[in-house]
């Protein structure tokens, strides 16, 4: 892969008001125009360089989307007030009523529940299925389908979408081809690798401070200028609009996006190991023993690794929760949804960010109730916290006490 996404974020240079080092930021929702005329033709469409209300844009958000299109190499971006806010516009700027769309069944459980429950109001039809078979995923496409849509490494099970493979498949059936790109970025440039439209929860890796949500979409001019039009604009018209402040808090945070997600990887991927040598059930992308590990080191872009999430099967969902409370007690890390911090976070998908899928939907799709999903954090001693980890689960009985 030889786009280098992060020189390409560091390289963007806009200078504040007065000369800041940071941009200024924008502290209005309308502008002023010298002319009526210039105000007429920027509602006809006509936007290029100006700035109308902010709902539409703003300059600090145009300064973060160009940051996306950096990360992504796509023509340009468009920010929103989440992840959600992103994939929503995204989807109902594709679909009218009575379409079709191809999922993955392992997605993020707000855009399972958006597909699957609130699209029905629309007459939007969802399949879900196996996005690691791609007959599964061709058998799957009708007249009516709009979309393949999909994670580049899916939530929480951490399967590895073939975006090279799916996008030929979206090309031969004139599709659009939509990755959420949320859990690698950096990693894997989705939209090099042939996605159209590439979403991503800033809420997580990309901000890295969990003190915030924020979304984007990476795609053509064409497609992004679509999603802002005043008249059908789904980004315009839904109004799930980023703040400028927000905006600009965020695009601070991504210039450590390469140094973050470097540490997050290699922290992943030490405790992977571990764990799986001490015989525990444990999923990650840079373990051999993952089934999707030879895709993603065919995509990935190395430097970056395998990613800051790891799963880890310990039976039950009491031994997960009591190993959680434990493990937060002893300040290995918090309990709670999300990922990305410096911070190693943990939750139980089951019964949490994937509660939205039918018990039986997760069981098909091999997601237990005993499984723990983490993000592991920036620790600096790494070894540290895996004899704290295993402590924790030694006290627990999830391991045998090493003997010495
Ligand atoms: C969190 C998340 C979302 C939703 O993003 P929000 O910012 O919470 O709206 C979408 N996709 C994935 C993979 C996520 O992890």
């Amino acid at each position: 892969m030889d786009y280098k996404a992060a020189n390409k974020i560091q390289d963007l240079q806009y200078f504040g008001e007065f000369g800041g080092v940071n941009p200024s930021i924008s502290d209005s929702s309308t502008y002023t125009f010298l002319s009526a005329k210039t105000m007429f033709d920027t509602f006809e469409g006509n936007t290029e360089g100006c700035y109308l209300y902010s709902r539409h844009s703003s300059p600090s958000n145009l300064y973060l989307g160009e940051a996306m299109a950096a990360l992504e190499g796509t023509e340009t971006a468009n920010v929103y007030a989440s992840g959600m806010g992103a994939i929503s516009a995204v989807i109902f700027q594709l679909c009218d009523a009575g379409d079709h769309i191809l999922s993955s069944r392992t997605i993020y459980g707000g855009t399972y529940a958006f597909m699957k429950n609130f699209l029905r109001k629309f007459d939007i039809n969802t399949s879900f299925v196996d996005i690691t078979n791609l007959k599964a995923v061709k058998d799957s496409i009708g007249p009516k389908t709009k979309m393949i849509y999909c994670e580049a490494v899916s939530n929480p099970l951490l399967e590895v979408a073939d975006i090279e493979a799916l996008s030929r498949l979206a090309i031969k059936h004139g599709i659009p081809l939509v990755v959420d790109n949320t859990f690698s970025p950096l990693s894997i440039s989705a939209a090099r690798l042939g996605a159209d439209i590439v979403v991503h929860s800033l809420t997580k890796f990309i901000n890295g401070s969990s003190d915030c949500v924020a979304g984007a979409v990476c795609a053509s001019k064409e497609f992004c200028l679509q999603l802002k039009d005043v008249n059908d604009g789904a980004g315009m018209l839904l109004g799930s609009t980023l703040d400028s402040l927000r905006a600009a808090s965020i695009l601070k945070n991504m210039r450590t996006l390469h140094i973050r997600m470097k540490k997050h990887s290699s922290n992943a991927l030490y405790l992977a190991q571990r764990f799986e040598e001490d015989g525990l059930r444990v999923v990650y992308p840079g373990l051999e023993s993952h089934p999707g590990h030879e895709v993603m080191k065919r995509q990935m872009v190395t430097e970056y690794g395998f990613g800051g999430l790891m799963t880890i099967d310990v039976g039950s969902i009491d031994m997960a929760n009591a190993l959680m409370e434990l493990m937060q007690k002893e300040n290995l890390g918090y309990l709670a949804v999300s990922l990305g911090f410096y911070k190693t976070l943990f939750s139980a998908p089951g019964s949490s960010t994937s509660s939205e899928i039918p018990e039986e939907e997760q069981k098909e799709m091999g997601l237990s109730e005993g499984l723990i999903r983490f993000s592991i954090g920036l620790d600096n001693d790494i070894e540290q916290t895996y004899k704290g980890m295993r402590r924790c689960m030694e006290e627990l009985g999830v391991l045998k006490p090493q003997i010495a």
